[in-house]
């Protein structure tokens, strides 16, 4: 395999390389923490092989894949039912994405490697009275002084937080000042989890996942030298992170979907339904609805990386997106009917995790996380097209 393969020529390799290599049986793992663990070892191998950062720069092992390439991998890992790397996914893309273009070098030189390594990032943003309006977070930090350096002693809580329960670090909103605007007294920091006064608390899901996690933080020491950019700059920084998450993250997810109608097809045979024409008009339309969410995805990467982005471009992909995943998880309900639902693996459910009622309920989730589908749409139409603004100091 090499970084000037063709898609065509790399669609063949993944695929004989998968046939060997993917992993059997996940689906039957019945606890949290061993699911965990398999996926650990899911993406190491896929480090090793190749095939786990293709959205990385060609420095790193596997990096600097064309957005073609990356596209291929991702249908392909679908089509063949591979995991999705949930456990992985804010190291590979948040993290990534932040220490990337915003960390200072020997940030970058202690955490990038890590990562590979199976070193997890969760992210901490949300807050119980923050989550729409990020900038309300209250978390505070204070600087003061130790013998072995400057800290920040940080106390609050965060909520949402993806595989928090599994993270080794942290990438943490905090407020250093409440004067003036809200955005200009937020700093970013880098925590280590293991901190003593950092505490996790999963939280149990409806369909029984625990994907997410409350942190609580009680005179939580994060030293200076942790902190990315200046204090104060942090919502700037924070913009990368959330980049990445509407950005790359949905041409994964948008491509995963659809390598997996697959699923669906066979679904379609196994319950009889090859000549139900209703069911087939059904299809086609999901089809037709899921290419389109990846052709938005793709474009919108194809105009970012030549640098042209409007206010607006990623909301329409982000909706796209969780749309799709409703239709795509809906249809699989009606065609698995009672008997898919009895079925109830611990996958931390969002794209097959082989109990479509779980990924129906799962897909509402796409509509908050990153962003609610509300929001998004205000984005679009208040500052793509212009239209009036809602009224200041209105509550829900
Ligand atoms: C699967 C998932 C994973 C997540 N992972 C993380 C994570 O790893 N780290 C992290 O920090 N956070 C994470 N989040 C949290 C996510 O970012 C927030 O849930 C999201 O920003 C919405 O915030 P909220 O939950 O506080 O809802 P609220 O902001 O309270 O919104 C509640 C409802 O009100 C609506 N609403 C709010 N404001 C407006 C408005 N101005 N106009 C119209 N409607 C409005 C919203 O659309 C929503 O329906 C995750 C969420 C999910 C679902």
């Amino acid at each position: 395999m090499t970084d000037q393969a063709s898609p065509d020529t790399l669609r063949s390799e993944l695929r004989s390389w998968l046939a060997a290599n993917k992993p059997q049986g996940w689906r039957d793992i019945t606890d949290h923490k061993a699911f965990a663990d398999s996926q650990k070892q899911w993406f190491l191998k896929l480090v090793e092989a190749g095939y786990a950062i293709p959205h990385w720069p060609k420095e790193w092992p596997g990096g600097g894949r064309s957005l073609a390439e990356q596209k291929v991998i991702y249908e392909e890992m679908a089509a063949a039912d591979t995991p999705r790397l949930l456990l992985s996914f804010i190291s590979t893309y948040h993290a990534y994405a932040t220490l990337h273009e915003c960390a200072n070098d020997e940030q970058k030189t202690r955490y990038l490697p890590g990562i590979l390594k199976g070193e997890t990032w969760c992210q901490g943003f949300s807050e119980p009275g923050a989550g729409s309006d990020l900038a309300a977070i209250k978390c505070k930090a204070e600087r003061d002084s130790r013998p072995d350096g400057d800290v920040y002693v940080v106390n609050g809580q965060k909520i949402w937080s993806t595989m928090a329960q599994y993270a080794d670090m942290c990438l943490l909103l905090v407020r250093t000042s409440s004067e003036g605007a809200k955005q200009a007294g937020i700093t970013y920091l880098l925590m280590d989890m293991k901190s003593p006064g950092v505490t996790v608390r999963p939280i149990e899901q409806i369909q029984g996942d625990e994907e997410f996690a409350e942190i609580f933080l009680d005179n939580v020491e994060v030293p200076v030298s942790q902190r990315v950019g200046e204090e104060g700059a942090g919502w700037a920084v924070a913009q990368a992170t959330l980049a990445s998450e509407r950005g790359l993250t949905l041409l994964e997810l948008s491509n995963r979907m659809r390598g997996a109608l697959s699923r669906v097809a066979e679904l379609i045979r196994e319950h009889g339904h090859a000549e139900d024409r209703g069911i087939l008009r059904d299809f086609g339309a999901l089809v037709t609805q899921v290419d389109a969410a990846s052709a938005l995805a793709d474009r919108f990467l194809e105009n970012r990386i030549a640098g042209i982005e409007r206010v607006g471009d990623a909301s329409i992909v982000k909706n796209a997106y969780s749309r799709a995943l409703r239709a795509y998880s809906l249809l699989g309900v009606r065609l698995g009917g009672m008997a898919e639902q009895y079925r109830a693996p611990i996958t931390f459910g969002d794209l097959n995790t082989g109990n479509w009622m779980a990924d129906f309920m799962n897909s509402y989730a796409w509509t908050i996380a990153g962003g609610s589908e509300e929001v998004q749409r205000n984005i679009i139409a208040e500052r793509m097209l212009g239209m009036p603004r809602e009224p200041k100091g209105w509550v829900l």
